[in-house]
């Protein structure tokens, strides 16, 4: 079953139903935003301002800069930055340069960062001051040559004054790195390098922009290749499912990190491609968030269900005033029913689900916003994206309805992994991208995700989709957030657990949990153990670490 591309029934008539994507390297959108709109403000950071000219012209003098040193068509560029304006000079300048950027998570241990970097084969990065110590003491057992260090001082000196004596009280040593042989300062770069345009010839079709790291939460960190081409595509894509925003007047709310592809590519290449201004959000940080809100009232705001939970259980959301708020795309997880609801009460504004994964660059599926939507599905799939619903065990396309792997197909799919071909293979076959995710198509044409494959409890013989007991228990007044696991059962083989983070001040005993889930769900699927937790493991976008929850989950079972 291929489906009929149902999302052309559902978008205005005007948008054509093959979209043309321009052979262009992923910079094209930088030059042109920065041609058509070269006053308007591309980064707000902090108080700080960047038009689109600085933005383009920082991005010409960095590369400069790379090539100087040695960078060529094709190096490894590692960025392990925050939110930052500089994390945006960083990733445009070695894309001119015709670098492949390898985004890099602040927050990896050495352990992490270690592989990352040998995998990829990075030997430059540009990382910040406060993060350089990590990065030094992993340098000698990596291929790193160069070490680009920045500090949020570069842009903004009054943080670094207010900022750096707390950092020296709290980890005992000056966050100002001496600047040697072998660091060197970002800004520098900058400012020694000419403005003029940087070419490098660029095939959007074979050449790599990007190898994004994945697979942190289920195994081993792979890189994943996304060409400019897809990336290129991901971007028309929106665009035409977007198709009411407008060029030149969006503000939109960067809280997302831009090393995860999910922010990178809606905040950063989206958001430059439609000549928005990104007001950069430093911390993933509620608190952070209400105040950019506050002062630049954003249009857009994709996130993740984490984020917008968090906020509209805040006790200062009466505060804030939300009504700027137009738009936003939550993807990443599951969006909880409740929590759509209860956002788009406050903002007025319209908050849908879409789906997507690194491997797809990332967006496949979303529910339109001005038109039908339904709660609950991922919506329709993006223009040209084929979907197929397979059999987990023969690969056959199955028929409507039925639940069996999502595979996509199109213009965003990944090239590959890197330097893997046989896990490559494994899920990519005639452009067929197996997501390991499982779900269903209704009569619609819409989208369904019940859980990723790997997560599938199964107890008794029956198959229980954590997502669908975790919805429930999401519905019970009380619950901020849960987490559902399988454990070991002695006569079901598995049995669900479930983790449950009360709202402040709030709490239910498991007797009624249990009720609440009775009423709503098939015996074999109600939760036989409860954890009450403060809070859930997550990445930095939000996703609950299930597996994280199983080690220790594991472990203590272990242990008696
Ligand atoms: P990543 O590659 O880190 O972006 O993770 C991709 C995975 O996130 C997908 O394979 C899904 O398992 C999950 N995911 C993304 N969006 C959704 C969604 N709307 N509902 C359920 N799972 C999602």
């Amino acid at each position: 079953m291929s489906n009929a591309k149902p999302w052309i029934a559902n978008y205005p008539p005007e948008t054509a139903p093959s979209l043309e994507y321009p052979r262009v390297p992923l910079t094209f959108f930088l030059e042109q935003s920065a041609a058509e709109y070269p006053d308007s403000y591309a980064i707000y950071f902090m108080g700080k301002r960047i038009t689109y000219r600085e933005l383009l012209q920082m991005s010409y003098q960095f590369a400069h800069g790379l090539i100087r040193r040695g960078v060529k068509k094709g190096d490894r560029v590692a960025i392990m930055l925050p939110n930052t304006p500089q994390a945006v000079v960083s990733y445009y300048g070695a894309l001119f340069a015709g670098a492949i950027v390898v985004m890099t998570n602040p927050l990896y241990t050495e352990r992490e960062l270690i592989h990352q970097l040998n995998d990829s084969g990075a030997e430059t990065i540009i990382t910040l001051d406060l993060l350089y110590k990590r990065v030094s003491s992993v340098k000698a057992s990596t291929p790193l040559k160069r070490v680009i260090v920045t500090s949020v001082g570069d842009f903004l000196p009054f943080v670094k004054k207010m900022l750096y004596p707390l950092v020296q009280k709290k980890q005992g040593h000056n966050p100002q790195i001496p600047y040697g042989s072998e660091v060197e300062p970002f800004l520098s770069i900058i400012k020694e390098s000419a403005t003029t345009p940087v070419k490098t010839e660029i095939d959007p079709e074979a050449d790599i922009a990007l190898l994004q790291y994945t697979g942190g939460t289920t195994g081993v960190a792979k890189g994943v290749m996304l060409t400019h081409g897809n990336l290129i595509a991901n971007a028309i894509q929106c665009q035409a499912v977007l198709y009411k925003l407008k060029k030149g007047k969006e503000r939109i709310l960067g809280a997302l990190p831009l090393f995860h592809v999910y922010g990178m590519t809606t905040v950063m290449n989206k958001g430059i491609s439609i000549a928005a201004e990104i007001i950069l959000v430093p911390k993933y940080e509620v608190k952070q968030i209400f105040e950019m809100i506050d002062k630049r009232k954003p249009t857009l705001f994709p996130g993740a269900p984490t984020m917008y939970i968090a906020l509209i259980n805040h006790p200062d959301l009466k505060n804030h005033d939300l009504s700027s708020i137009e738009a936003c795309v939550s993807g990443s997880a599951p969006l909880p029913l409740e929590v759509q609801s209860k956002f788009e009460e406050l903002t007025h504004g319209k908050l849908v689900e879409g789906y997507g994964l690194t491997e797809a660059s990332p967006v496949t599926h979303s529910n339109p916003i001005w038109d039908k939507r339904i709660s609950g599905s991922i919506g329709l799939p993006w223009p040209d994206t084929d979907c197929r619903i397979v059999d987990t065990a023969t690969g056959e396309a199955l028929p409507q309805g039925e639940i069996g792997e999502l595979a996509v197909k199109g213009p965003q799919v990944m090239k590959g992994y890197w330097n893997r071909p046989e896990e490559t293979a494994a899920i990519l076959q005639d452009g067929w991208l197996l997501t390991g995710d499982m779900g269903y198509m209704d009569e619609e044409g819409y989208f369904y995700i019940v859980d990723r494959k790997k997560d599938m409890i199964i107890a008794g013989g029956f198959n229980i989709y954590p997502r669908e007991v975790e919805e429930v228990l999401f519905e019970h007044p009380m619950i901020q957030e849960a987490a559902v696991i399988g454990v070991p059962d002695p006569y079901r083989g598995e049995t669900v657990k479930a983790f449950i983070v009360f709202k402040k001040g709030q709490q239910a005993s498991e007797d009624e949990i249990e009720k609440h889930c009775r009423e709503r769900l098939a015996a074999y699927k109600i939760p036989r153990q409860y954890e009450f937790r403060s809070d859930l493991p997550k990445t930095m976008v939000g996703k609950v670490l299930r597996r994280q929850l199983q080690d220790e989950d594991k472990k203590r079972r272990e242990a008696k």
